[in-house]
């Protein structure tokens, strides 16, 4: 109904037929009135009155009373549509109290409830019948009452409003709960204060999440300044540690008593394990502190990744386990990412599955797991057939100091970090790390990380080459079912027609068979470590087989690389390193089909070894504020055979700059009175001036990134981050002095072949101290041990020999072989291998001849190697 209806009056109104009423009655009362006051009167007249006034009066009257009627009948409808209107709006202000969330109360001024909504009831816990008539206030602690009492009384003298009040609930099952309150006055028609009232909300998750959050970032503040004091910290204590290595390397290499050498090696073995550890203390205290950023540069993942298993090869090699990698053929060429970062995890994760494997493999995979216009996330997979980690420890190992084991520390070594380490910067790289395992059963460590990919990077195209392979028929021979699979995926993928077999029998079968088929393999794969009859022995008979014309490639460990001489004395030119990487196989594939010609023999290097040209002597200064830096470089560059000055800071170097002049400059970046930076400013400043450029090397504290850009800025030339690496130094002073070496090296060399005689070395020097690591000591230690131990061997050969004992003459010249062969001495180690040989075929007819030449190269091997070590050892 419209409220105009509503207030419509109607003729059938009450008070409109009240008002109606009356005027008749009056009407009829004053009819009877005047006919009874005047007796000779019509009823006509009398009922309409004599004069005309009399009937207007009437009239009037009348109207008067319907008038006053109708507008009774108005008023009283007018107050049903106000009522109507209040009591809907009540009726709404209710449901709206009764539905909200919040409590609504209303109290007296003694504080007792005497409306409030179910909120209250739910919030305190007591029934509303419990509630009625209960001082607010005894739902409330002890506290907060007080403060409910100080608000009454000011709200009731003042009139304000208060907001937000805190108080502590205790509910009926005593529970206690933080709420806030609004209170407000309630007053009367008269404005007279009659009670309060207020809305109360329950603000107990939120304070208690507040209060968590507060914890949470007081404890990770706490851990971020304890993580910055461990990287701050770990750096301090490397810079001296980098000292005492460096500085114990240099004492081993001066005349020693047996005593003294043999506590130094143990304090340089204590030194390198403590160095190791703060290695990872150092990474993982960054990690946390968000201080590592990650590097992002292109590289090419299949080679990366053959290189950085090649440091692990030998290993693994030693303990006869098989290495090998497949990288998914999906897996996108080249990818942008941190390869110091990813060679670092996966040293780890190999390095313990070597540790943990005695016998079997460790294979590494890597898939591509999705794949986005900008990005790939890929899987890597080690697996290992070791021992295997309990279920229960599967998460706690890639905590800090966590080993599966207590006693592995003990029997393996190890710190527990490497693998927290590891998770840390897996995590940077947008994956995971993660274990399958049972004791037992072997391990398989998986991780996944994020790298980009982009069209425009460079990479070496190969396709050309495969497209060369298409259709060639080759056969594999290697013993590990796994390698077999990785190489036969491979060669399918590059269209090549894949025959594996596991033994140098079975493969001399097959390449008959194949031959007389009419479909004669091309080419065969063949590792060279096998069990007998060995991979050498194939390919001696392979090479022997005139008809069967087919190719070899070699796959050499680092435990037959001493074979390679050997090999190639057998005309074979191509020769790929386990774990073979798909580039190297590529290339050595295309020498041996004669596409591409075999790179000029140069000596092995042994694998993560770094082989430096002696560089030219060089007159430096160096800028270096601690003494024992000081030391440790003066004492370096000696080694080297440069001559140095030291200046404390950067205005003692420009003073000596002044009134001498270097080859190059070693600049540490923080030194008091003028750094670094400053230092390097003045003299490019200089150098405009007076011309020229002298090669500036930073040295700096901060491994940060962005430190690098920083120096070159400043007009350095390159950068090394400190502690000093003795390799990275000198690799770096080499680099920024390589042409002047390049010549040096040339003429040095020029020198040599001009005084050597006719006859073949009969060993490769450079490659021996390469594989030495330039240890003099270790060397000399070992070619004692060799000079003691090969008379007995010739004896022994000599014996076979006399007896015609053709086992017993492979066995002991195979041994020979071996150990020669680490010296580089490969006439002496081709010498042995005639009668392995001869032994082998069980051909002896030869062999007095063969053992005379043997004799020979070993007696020509130890004298010239005992004049080296008189001569040249430092
Ligand atoms: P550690 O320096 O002790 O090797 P890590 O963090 O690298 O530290 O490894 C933690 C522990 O995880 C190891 O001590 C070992 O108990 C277990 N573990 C890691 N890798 C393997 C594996 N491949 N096989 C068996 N156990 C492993």
């Amino acid at each position: 109904m419209k409220r105009q209806d509503v207030k419509r009056v109607r003729l059938t109104d009450k008070m409109v037929l009240i008002g109606l009423g009356l005027a008749a009655v009056y009407w009829f009362l004053d009819t009877f009135i005047y006919i009874f006051m005047s007796y000779d009167v019509r009823f006509f007249h009398g009922f309409f009155g004599f004069k005309l006034s009399d009937i207007w009066t009437r009239i009037i009257v009348c109207c008067l009373f319907v008038i006053f009627g109708s507008h009774a009948q108005f008023t009283i409808n007018t107050r049903k549509v106000i009522e109507e209107e209040i009591r809907k709006r009540e009726q709404r202000y209710r449901t709206i109290i009764e539905n909200t969330e919040d409590g609504y109360y209303e109290v007296d001024l003694d504080g007792k409830l005497h409306f409030f909504n179910n909120s209250i009831s739910q919030i305190s816990g007591y029934a509303k019948e419990e509630l009625l008539e209960m001082d607010i206030r005894e739902l409330l602690d002890e506290k907060s009452r007080r403060r409910v009492s100080d608000s009454f009384d000011h709200i009731q003298r003042t009139g304000a409003t208060v907001k937000d009040a805190e108080w502590t609930l205790i509910r009926k099952n005593g529970e206690k709960r933080f709420v806030e309150s609004s209170i407000s006055v309630i007053k009367d028609a008269k404005g007279q204060p009659t009670g309060f009232k207020g809305f109360l909300r329950d603000v107990t998750k939120r304070r208690r999440a507040e209060a968590l959050r507060q914890e949470k970032l007081a404890a990770e503040a706490a851990s971020k300044s304890k993580s910055e004091f461990l990287a701050n910290m770990s750096h301090e204590i490397r810079t001296p540690l980098n000292a005492i290595i460096g500085l114990v390397e240099l004492l081993m290499g001066t005349p020693l008593n047996a005593d003294q050498k043999e506590d130094l090696s143990v304090i340089n073995s204590a030194a390198h394990s403590l160095l190791a550890l703060i290695n990872d203390i150092l990474d993982f205290s960054k990690i946390e502190a968000g201080k590592l950023a990650l590097d992002s540069v292109g590289f090419p993942i299949r080679s990366f990744i053959g290189e950085s298993l090649r440091i692990m090869g030998s290993k693994a090699h030693e303990k006869n386990i098989e290495l090998a990698f497949r990288v998914a053929p999906q897996v996108p060429e080249p990818v942008t990412g941190d390869p110091t970062r990813l060679r670092q995890i996966l040293l780890n994760l190999v390095g313990n599955a070597i540790k943990f494997t005695e016998t079997g493999e460790i294979i590494v995979n890597v898939e591509l797991e999705e794949e986005t216009d900008a990005d790939v996330m890929l899987h890597f997979a080690v697996k290992d057939t070791g021992i295997g980690i309990p279920e229960d420890k599967h998460q706690s190992i890639f905590r800090t100091f966590e080993q599966a084991d207590g006693s592995t520390s003990r029997r393996f070594g190890g710190t527990g970090l490497g693998l927290a380490v590891s998770s840390q910067l897996v995590s940077l790289m947008g994956g995971r790390i993660w274990v399958d395992s049972q004791p037992g059963q072997g391990s398989t460590f998986h991780f996944t990380a994020r790298f980009t990919t982009s069209d425009t990077e460079e990479c070496k195209d190969d396709s050309g080459a495969v497209v060369q392979l298409q259709g060639n028929r080759i056969l594999v021979v290697d013993d590990n079912t796994s390698s077999q699979h990785i190489l036969r995926e491979l060669l399918t993928n590059w269209g090549m027609s894949v025959v594996t077999v596991s033994g140098s029998d079975e493969a001399r079968k097959r390449l008959w068979e194949a031959k007389n088929r009419g479909a004669a393999f091309k080419l065969a794969l063949i590792d060279t470590d096998m069990p007998d009859p060995d991979g050498i022995f194939l390919a001696q008979w392979t090479t022997a087989q005139e008809d069967l014309d087919v190719k070899l490639i070699m796959m050499l460990s680092s435990s037959s690389l001493a074979s390679r001489p050997l090999l190639q004395d057998l005309g074979i030119r191509a020769f790929v390193h386990k774990p073979v990487s798909p580039p190297d196989l590529l290339t050595a594939i295309m020498i041996a089909l004669d596409r591409i010609s075999s790179p000029p023999d140069v000596p092995e290097k042994p694998s993560g070894e770094l082989t430096l040209e002696a560089s030219r002597p060089l007159h430096i200064l160096v800028a270096e504020d601690t003494p024992f830096n000081q030391k440790f470089i003066t004492r370096l560059l000696q080694r080297w055979g440069h001559t140095s000055v030291i200046a404390e800071n950067g205005i003692q170097a420009l003073k000596i700059l002044d009134r001498e002049s270097f080859d190059l400059i070693l600049m540490d970046v923080q030194m008091p009175e003028v750094d670094g930076f400053e230092a390097t400013r003045t003299i490019r400043e200089r150098e405009k001036q007076t011309g020229g450029h002298i090669p500036i090397i930073a040295m700096t504290a901060h491994a940060m990134k962005g430190d690098k850009e920083r120096c070159i800025d400043a007009g350095m030339d390159d950068y090394v981050s400190k502690p000093i690496s003795s390799e990275i130094l000198q690799k770096a002073i080499q680099h920024l002095t390589s042409q002047d070496n390049r010549r040096d090296a040339v003429s040095h060399r020029e020198t040599k072949a001009a005084e050597s005689d006719d006859q073949a070395p009969s060993f490769d020097k450079e490659a021996l101290l390469a594989t030495f690591e330039h240890d003099w000591n270790f060397l000399q230690e070992t070619v004692n041990m060799l000079l003691e131990d090969y008379p007995p061997m010739l004896e022994k050969i000599r014996k076979a020999l006399q007896s015609g004992d053709a086992a017993d003459l492979r066995r002991t010249a195979h041994a020979l072989k071996g150990m020669v062969g680490n010296f580089q001495a490969k006439t002496a180690a081709q010498a042995a291998f005639k009668l392995e040989e001869m032994g082998r075929q069980k051909e002896l007819s030869d062999a007095e001849q063969a053992y005379d030449a043997l004799v020979n190269e070993m007696d020509r091997f130890k004298q010239s190697i005992c004049k080296m070590l008189e001569e040249e050892k430092p």
